[in-house]
């Protein structure tokens, strides 16, 4: 199921099924002393990332540009934990990062449990509300790693080439 929805997603005219989005209960005087605490790890990790990434290249790069058609804000897919850390993914995912459950049921994807997620910061016009304190998640989308293949959904402005 979850394969037909990102395949209609790519499709130029689709629309996102229309989703009642629920109110954060963690109130912004919590949330955003602690996304602005986090700040600078991010940009650490954004940093060596990228460092790594110039001294050991992946075998492939990324090319293209934004289309701003926001599939992969529309579409989140987080892996599900075991446990109560899966319950602690969900609070830091919904509350902290401000993503929603697009609907309450878990998707398969290779073999593994999926939470398929939206963003409350994704804008009309296709941009981020927050661009400079997007989560981690975000910065790494499309995923182009040293191992496996690249990941990035269709329909997307960027794709990935061989080095
Ligand atoms: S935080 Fe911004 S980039 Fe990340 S999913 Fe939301 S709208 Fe998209």
């Amino acid at each position: 199921m979850l394969d037909q929805i990102i395949e209609e997603a790519g499709n130029d005219n689709h629309k996102p099924a229309f989703v009642k989005i629920p109110k954060q209960w963690l109130p912004g005087f919590i949330r955003w002393p602690i996304k602005l605490f986090l700040l600078p790890f991010i940009w650490l990790d954004v940093l060596a990332q990228a460092i790594a990434k110039a001294l050991i290249r992946p075998p492939f790069k990324k090319v293209g540009a934004c289309k701003k058609r926001g599939n992969c804000c529309h579409y989140i897919l987080i892996k599900k934990s075991k446990g109560f850390s899966d319950k602690l993914d969900l609070f830091w995912h919904t509350q902290i990062n401000g993503f929603y459950r697009r609907d309450k049921a878990l998707h398969e994807v290779d073999g593994m449990k999926i939470h398929l997620m939206g963003c409350r910061h994704l804008k009309k016009d296709g941009t981020c509300g927050i661009y400079h304190f997007r989560p981690m998640i975000c910065r790494m989308w499309p995923r182009i790693e040293y191992f496996g293949q690249p990941q990035i959904l269709k329909g997307c402005g960027f794709r990935a080439e061989k080095r």
